[in-house]
C-alpha cells in the first residue's frame, strides 16, 4: 500500500486522474469493490497524510492537497477551501471525465436497441479510443513504470460486455463473433455491426450469354449512354445478381459480394457439377436461412436461367478455399466444334492420342491480353474423348487442369497455344459451342469452423 501511495502522489502531481482511472492504473487486478473505490481510498489516505503533516512539511502538503483537489476529489476541495488554498478543477486526461457508470449504462442500452434488429448467437464489444488518448495512457504507463495495468479500452469493453451478456444471455466470442458492438464513451454512442453471412453452393448456368458478374458499358460505366441504349450495361443480367439478390432479400442484408472459383466466358453454359461460389452478405438481419427456399427463389428470380446446388452455410475462410479449388481442381467441358473441312474418325483418334495427358503451353489469349497481360501458362489435359457428330462437326469431352483456356486449345490462337486441335488435324474450326461441366472437387465445408 505504501508503494501505491507514493506512486499515486507522483502521478497526481502531474496528471489529474479521476478516481476510476487512478484505481485502474494502480490495481494489480480488478478489485472486488471496483476501480473507483480503490482510487477514492488512495486519495483519502493521501489527504489524511497531508492534513496530519508537521510544520516542516507544510509546503509539500499544501501542494498535495491542491493536486488532489484539482482531480475533482471533493474532500480535498473542502480541505483546500478551509485552508485558503486556490485550485482549479481539471479533467481526467485519460477518460476526459466520461468513464462513469451512467455512461456505460447508456452505451449498453443504446447497443441493445441497435442489435435488437439482428439475429446472432454470440457477440463481442469493441471500444473506440481516440489515438491521442491511447498515447497519453501509454505515456503514463511507461513514465511511472506501471506493470501491465488494464487499459481504458479493456475496462469499457468488459463492463459493457458484462451488462450485455447478462441481459442477452448470449456469450462473448473473441475470435468470430456474429455481432460486433462498437461503443464510444466520448460521444456516448454505440454501433451494431453484424458479421457477414456466407453461403456456399455450385451454380449452373442453363442459358448462354449471361456474364458471371454485371457487365457494364465501357463507354459510360453504368451511367447509360447511346451505345448501351441507356441501360449502362452490355448484358442485362448476371449470374451473380440472380443468386445474390434473392439471398440479400431473404437474409435482410444491405449488400453482397459474389466470389466464385474462376469464371466462364459469357457464351459458355455451365452444367454438370456446376461452379463453386460463395455469396457474402453484408449486415444480414437474419442468419438462419432456409436454403431450400433460397434455391427456389433463385430459380424463380432467374426465370430458369440459373440454378444452384449443394447450398450450405460457409465462413470467411472458405473464400480462400475457392481459390485453391480453382488452382488444383480438374474441370470438365464439352465442346461442339464445326470445322471448315470434313473430319474423319482418324482425326478423332489423333486428337485423343496426342492430347491425352499432354501439357499444353498457352500464351495469354489475344482476346484477354488487354486485361490480363502476357504470360505463359502450362496446363495439363487429363482426359479427352472425341466423337464425330456429322461431316463437319465434332464433339470433344475434355478434363483439364483449372485455368486452361479451352477455346484456344481448339483453334490454337494463331500458334499462341500449342499443341491445339486445329494444328493436330490441320483443320480450321468455325463455330465453337462450349459447355462447362463443373469442377471435380468440392469444398470441405463446416459451419463456424475457422
Ligand atoms: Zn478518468
Ligand atoms: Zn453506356
Amino acid at each position: 500500500m505504501a508503494e501505491k501511495l507514493s506512486k499515486t502522489k507522483e502521478i497526481l502531481g502531474k496528471y489529474p486522474l479521476c478516481d476510476r482511472c487512478l484505481g485502474r492504473l494502480l490495481a494489480a487486478e480488478k478489485p472486488e469493490q471496483g476501480y473507483k473505490r480503490l482510487g477514492e481510498e488512495l486519495k483519502t489516505k493521501l489527504l489524511q497524510e497531508a492534513e496530519d503533516a508537521t510544520d516542516d512539511s507544510r509546503e509539500s502538503s499544501a501542494l498535495l492537497i491542491k493536486s488532489l483537489a484539482e482531480t475533482g476529489f471533493v474532500p480535498a476541495q473542502e480541505a483546500a477551501t478551509r485552508l485558503g488554498l486556490p485550485f482549479e478543477e481539471k479533467t481526467c486526461p485519460i477518460c476526459l471525465g466520461k468513464l462513469k457508470d451512467e455512461v456505460i449504462e447508456t452505451l449498453a442500452s443504446e447497443a441493445l436497441r441497435k442489435i435488437s434488429l439482428y439475429e446472432f448467437e454470440d457477440f463481442l464489444v469493441g471500444a473506440y479510443i481516440p489515438k491521442h488518448i491511447a498515447s497519453i495512457e501509454e505515456r503514463i504507463f511507461s513514465e511511472f513504470n506501471l506493470v501491465e495495468p488494464e487499459t481504458l479500452r479493456k475496462e469499457i469493453t468488459r463492463d459493457v460486455g458484462k451488462r450485455l451478456e447478462s441481459i442477452l444471455k448470449k456469450p462473448v466470442n473473441f475470435s468470430t463473433p456474429e455481432m460486433l458492438v462498437l461503443v464510444d464513451i466520448f460521444t456516448a454512442t454505440a454501433e451494431a455491426k453484424a458479421a457477414p453471412l456466407y453461403i456456399f453452393g455450385h451454380y449452373l448456368k442453363l442459358k448462354p450469354d449471361i456474364p458471371q458478374t454485371p457487365w457494364y458499358c465501357s463507354s459510360c460505366w453504368g451511367a447509360g449512354c447511346e451505345r448501351c441504349g441507356d441501360t449502362g450495361r452490355i448484358y442485362p443480367d448476371s449470374v451473380a445478381e440472380y443468386i445474390c439478390e434473392p439471398s440479400m432479400k431473404l437474409s435482410g442484408a444491405i449488400w453482397y459480394r459474389f466470389h466464385a472459383a474462376g469464371r466462364e466466358d459469357v457464351d459458355v453454359i455451365v452444367e454438370g457439377a456446376g461452379r463453386p461460389f460463395i455469396v457474402e452478405l453484408i449486415m444480414p438481419r437474419r442468419r438462419v436461412i432456409p436454403l431450400d427456399t433460397l434455391r427456389h427463389l433463385i430459380r424463380e428470380y432467374s426465370g430458369g436461367r440459373v440454378d444452384v446446388e449443394n447450398l450450405a452455410l460457409a465462413s470467411r475462410k472458405d473464400i480462400d478455399l475457392l481459390k485453391e479449388v480453382m488452382e488444383g481442381a480438374v474441370k470438365r467441358y464439352i465442346a461442339t466444334v464445326e470445322f471448315e473441312k470434313p473430319i474423319s474418325p482418324e482425326d478423332m483418334k489423333k486428337v485423343e492420342s496426342m492430347l491425352r495427358g499432354t501439357l499444353i503451353e498457352q500464351l495469354t489469349p489475344v482476346r484477354v491480353l488487354r486485361r490480363r497481360g502476357e504470360r505463359m501458362r502450362r496446363k495439363r489435359i487429363h482426359n479427352i474423348s472425341a466423337k464425330i457428330v456429322d461431316t463437319h462437326t465434332a464433339q470433344f469431352e475434355i478434363e483439364a487442369e483449372g485455368g486452361l483456356y479451352v477455346k484456344e486449345l481448339i483453334h490454337g490462337d494463331s500458334g499462341r497455344t500449342r499443341p491445339s486441335i486445329a494444328e493436330i488435324i490441320d483443320n480450321a474450326p468455325g463455330r465453337i459451342t462450349l459447355r462447362f461441366l463443373g469442377v471435380l472437387k468440392t469444398l470441405p465445408l463446416k459451419k463456424g469452423e475457422s
